[in-house]
């Protein structure tokens, strides 16, 4: 018998199974919808200029511990003030606790520890759909998970009467799981009207909202316009947990920047939350990297290169924007008798199509387009120069 019989292959990452299957299709007029990174007009992963001057700045940085520790809060400070606003008072009184964390994902998972030390018997309540790795990350931490209704699949947008009904319906004082802006995977947002009523509906219930902010700037092109779900929480004075990610927004992926923050009452609180979030990280991985940190924090925290960001950010977001009206007007134009409107009305890096699996599956083999079952579009894959087959082939697997 060998030590290890028992370990069988784990299930394989829907994201990437796509990629593996893009990767083997020899045909040079292959589509990857998939793996949700941007890409240029001409389907080429990008650089960010704003990335390349702060590398110039940094490149003479000496590497002293002190230094690194120093830059690191800088880097929490300038993301909070990203997402909860450079006046506001939580950042004027030093209200909450941060830590660097390795992007989006260490973010989320370091939380979910904190969750279970701290709230043993708590839950996670997510939106149906969500991210698919929000359920291995706090099912790994072992928080029970449920979810909440969030997408209505007849108007491909959101099932706010069923929303509201379950926040209602869960045990005051629970957990929830929200993306702030540019939902994955279904690009479908809440109104400010209804986040309002969200907001005042947690308030009453007293649960505690917990914001991924993986794609701020990706929906409206505006970082401060995107974080206004944040601001709508934060002025009704909830206490707030928010991760960040700088892969989208800087196309910073493998770097894995990022940062954890939670609101607290006092400046003391915030000391022992920090703390407690520093050991954890402490016993997984250590600390996290620095040159990814470095850039990121010179890149908000010089005006002139932070400039460069925020166009840049803007830049990417009106490219995928075009993309979504290029789309449905192609499909409207070959006559295409469904209704594209969601195409459009949707936000962000992902179209939620509706395409079934059988679809989906006939687009890979008889298209060479590739996407997840769920019929997921990464509107970062589509180009100028590929949309309109992409309308074609989309319009023969569903006419
Ligand atoms: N949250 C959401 C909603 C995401 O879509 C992603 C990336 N797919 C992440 C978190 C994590 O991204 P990263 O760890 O690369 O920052």
């Amino acid at each position: 018998r060998s030590w290890w019989d028992h370990v069988t292959p784990a299930p394989k990452d829907p994201i990437n199974a796509v990629t593996e299957a893009f990767l083997a299709d020899p045909c040079p007029y292959k589509i990857n919808l998939g793996v949700g990174a941007y890409r240029d007009d001409d389907g080429k992963p990008v650089v960010l200029q704003c990335v390349r001057e702060a590398e110039g700045k940094i490149a003479a940085t000496n590497f002293l511990e002190s230094t690194c520790a120093a830059i690191s809060s800088k880097l929490v400070e300038e993301s909070a003030k990203l997402v909860y606003g450079e006046d506001s008072d939580v950042i004027k009184e030093g209200r909450f606790a941060g830590v660097q964390a390795l992007s989006g994902t260490g973010a989320c998972r370091l939380f979910a520890e904190f969750q279970r030390r701290f709230y043993p018997d708590s839950r996670i309540y997510m939106p149906d759909p969500t991210w698919s790795n929000h359920h291995n990350i706090w099912r790994d931490a072992q928080v029970p998970i449920r979810t909440f209704h969030y997408y209505h699949p007849d108007s491909k947008g959101l099932n706010f009467v069923a929303l509201m009904d379950d926040v209602k319906n869960a045990p005051n004082g629970s957990f929830f799981l929200l993306h702030p802006c540019a939902h994955n995977p279904t690009g479908v947002d809440p109104s400010d009207e209804q986040w309002q009523e969200i907001s005042s509906l947690f308030k009453v219930k007293n649960h505690f909202p917990f914001f991924d902010m993986a794609y701020q700037g990706f929906a409206s092109g505006d970082l401060e316009r995107d974080a206004r779900a944040i601001r709508i929480f934060l002025d009704d004075g909830h206490l707030i947990g928010c991760a960040q990610s700088f892969a989208k927004n800087m196309a910073l992926y493998g770097h894995r920047v990022g940062c954890l923050s939670l609101l607290c009452d006092d400046k003391i609180q915030a000391v022992a939350i920090k703390s407690q979030l520093q050991q954890i990280a402490s016993t997984i991985y250590g600390s996290p990297p620095i040159h990814g940190m470095l850039a990121v924090s010179k890149i908000l925290s010089d005006p002139d290169i932070k400039a460069i960001w925020l166009k840049e950010v803007k830049d990417m977001a009106t490219r995928v924007q075009r993309m979504r009206a290029t789309l449905k007007e192609a499909l409207e134009k070959l006559g295409s008798p469904l209704n594209w409107q969601p195409i459009t009305n949707q936000v962000g890096m992902f179209c939620f199509s509706g395409l079934t699996p059988d679809e989906v599956d006939r687009l890979a083999k008889e298209f060479h387009v590739y996407m997840t079952y769920d019929g997921r579009i990464s509107m970062a894959g589509v180009t100028t120069k590929n949309v309109d087959y992409l309308a074609s082939a989309i319009h023969e697997v569903t006419a």
